[in-house]
């Protein structure tokens, strides 16, 4: 049976690229049609294909959601690392077709913002929140997009923002301030993913942690969004809208 969704995958010669060739060849309904890595061009590939799944790097999305907004196709994001500019560009693009940004395809992660957004309702103003992230020796960014989003979980609970984190901390640093947000990034060896969040009052200590222990279950993930997103209108979605959570 022919596939009946076409997939253009950008960065295709790197560690998720193959990992999302890998798994779509265990699918029937979709097929990668085209592969774009660095110096191809997307807009020769794009004509064939239904959907677009970019795992690549931040200085692509420009270029990408451009070709994506000229021919009209669904836009799936998996990379990150994002400037705040880039970032705009995304939010731009969905007002005219599609896009769906995830940090994290994984349906581990996505509970934990759902956990980590409940956590911090509960515990209140009296808990110290800290977000710790390891990744493989050769991520090129940090912190991790998944910590940066249970950062930001964390500070919309607290009517807190970005001034509140704390990225590491050196020095004669002083006595914790309260409102802050503490976000450390390891990278060791070959760490797939590992992401925890501790929510620590003198007393007690609450840590979420989840650990991804293959590059699969981001793969198959996305795979399940670009299916999802393929006929919806334009939005900037994410994957807790594919998930329903
Ligand atoms: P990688 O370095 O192994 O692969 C990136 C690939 O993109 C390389 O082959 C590179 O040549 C290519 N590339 C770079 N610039 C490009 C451009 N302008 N156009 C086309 N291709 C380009 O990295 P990776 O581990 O596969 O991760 C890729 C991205 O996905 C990173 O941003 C990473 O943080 C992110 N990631 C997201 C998730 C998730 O669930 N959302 C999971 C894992 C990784």
């Amino acid at each position: 049976m022919k596939a009946s969704i076409r997939v253009l995958l950008i960065g295709a010669a790197g560690r998720m690229g193959q990992a999302i060739s890998r798994a779509a060849e265990a699918q029937k309904e979709l097929a990668i049609s085209a592969r774009c890595d660095l110096g191809d061009s997307i807009e020769e590939a794009i004509g064939n294909c239904d959907v677009v799944i970019d795992f690549s790097h931040a200085d692509a999305t420009e270029q990408n959601c451009a070709t994506c907004l000229t021919s009209g196709k669904p836009l799936v994001i998996g990379t990150t690392g994002q400037s705040a500019e880039q970032l705009r560009t995304i939010e731009k693009t969905a007002k005219s077709i599609p896009v769906l940004l995830a940090a994290n395809f994984s349906v581990g992660v996505n509970t934990l913002f759902w956990l980590t957004r409940k956590a911090a309702e509960m515990l209140g103003d009296g808990f110290d929140l800290e977000v710790i992230e390891t990744h493989h020796r050769l991520k090129k960014d940090a912190p991790s997009g998944t910590a940066k989003r249970l950062a930001q979980i964390l500070a919309e609970v607290r009517g807190l923002d970005e001034k509140n984190f704390a990225h590491g901390r050196e020095g004669l640093i002083g006595e914790r301030p309260q409102n802050e947000i503490g976000i450390h990034s390891l990278r060791a060896g070959d760490v797939v993913g590992d992401h925890t969040v501790i929510f620590a009052t003198p007393g007690e200590r609450l840590e979420l942690t989840h650990k991804a222990s293959s590059r699969e279950t981001f793969a198959v993930g996305a795979l399940r969004a670009a299916k999802w997103i393929v006929g919806k209108p334009a939005r900037l979605y994410d994957m807790e809208d594919v998930l329903g959570l």
